[in-house]
């Protein structure tokens, strides 16, 4: 049932690993909210959009029925919990692997030898579905929570659970050996909602924003004096940049130079650009570039 006045609702995780980066880039794409994990709702007030903090387990189901008409959540939960794989962006953070894990003395090593084993995980779907790609027959232990005591336990003899560095699973005795699938947090949309022609537009407006927040990441502006004759060597230096922008200055045969460029290249070459006439090197973050 989709809400009538005309407000996009965006759902979010209420309170875990991806709040609050969830809420940093809807922040940077200017849109002014209170958040609080006590209240349901968080209406923006610069923007037809009210934020839905709820577990990020029913975001799926909430986009899918079009109680929310956006949906932030992990590609790991999108798979598990619907058939909707429409990704409108993916956002880049959250990063994490959902992983066979075996303990340290195992014998298991690949995935034929999970044949007829049995492995605990809170990811049935999609572990049915990769144990039937790789044609492999093995039993599924649908367990609901702390997953990496079933070994120790008993109750299997692997586990399909989420891994971003693996120390929770080194941890436990456990070794990562096998990736079922990569996730990271995406956002996903109510097809109703994208054909809705008011929504429809404000989810573009929306878009259009996080895509200039995630362009933006990881990359500066520069900004350095040098001798006119010096920019092709500053270019070599610096390849990405392709086309700065020179402005003349007061000061004849001298020119500014400015650039985009990724934040990594810049700390690395500073000196040789320094040594190559560079002089007054500003570096300034960027918050979004619209292309
Ligand atoms: P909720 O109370 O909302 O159900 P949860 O405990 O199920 O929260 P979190 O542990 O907060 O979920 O994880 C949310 C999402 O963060 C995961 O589904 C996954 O996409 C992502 N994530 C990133 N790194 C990790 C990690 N190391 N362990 C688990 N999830 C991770
Ligand atoms: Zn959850």
């Amino acid at each position: 049932m989709l809400a009538t006045n005309g407000r996009l609702k965006l759902a979010l995780q209420r309170s875990g690993r991806l709040t609050e980066d969830t809420v940093r880039i809807l922040r940077l794409c200017g849109l002014t909210f209170e958040f609080s994990k006590q209240s349901l709702y968080s209406p923006c007030s610069n923007f037809n959009l009210d934020l839905l903090a709820v577990r990020d387990d029913d975001i799926p189901e909430y986009v899918l029925d079009g109680v929310a008409d956006l949906g932030i959540v992990g590609e790991n939960i999108l798979r598990e919990r619907t058939a909707n794989r429409k990704i409108l962006l993916p956002l880049g953070f959250g990063m994490c692997r959902l992983m066979i894990s075996v303990p340290q003395r195992s014998s298991i090593k690949k995935v034929r030898d999970l044949s007829g084993k049995r492995i605990g995980t809170t990811y049935p779907f999609t572990l049915r579905s990769y144990l039937a790609e790789n044609k492999v027959n093995a039993d599924i232990v649908e367990l609901s929570g702390s997953v990496e005591l079933a070994p120790t336990l008993d109750v299997a003899d692997a586990i399909c659970d989420i891994v971003s560095t693996g120390s929770t699973a080194r941890m436990n005795g456990l070794r990562p050996i096998i990736a079922v699938m990569n996730s990271q947090a995406v956002l996903v949309a109510n097809p109703k909602s994208l054909r809705d022609k008011k929504k429809g537009t404000l989810i573009d407006r929306l878009l259009i924003r996080l895509r200039g927040c995630l362009e933006a990441q990881g990359k500066r502006y520069l900004m350095m004096n040098a001798p006119a004759d010096a920019v092709p060597q500053l270019q070599r230096i610096i390849p990405s940049l392709k086309s700065p922008t020179v402005v003349p200055l007061a000061e004849r045969g001298m020119v500014a130079v400015h650039s985009v460029v990724a934040e990594d290249v810049f700390w690395d070459v500073m000196e040789r650009l320094k040594q190559a006439g560079a002089s007054d090197i500003i570096v300034v973050p960027i918050e979004t570039i619209i292309r």
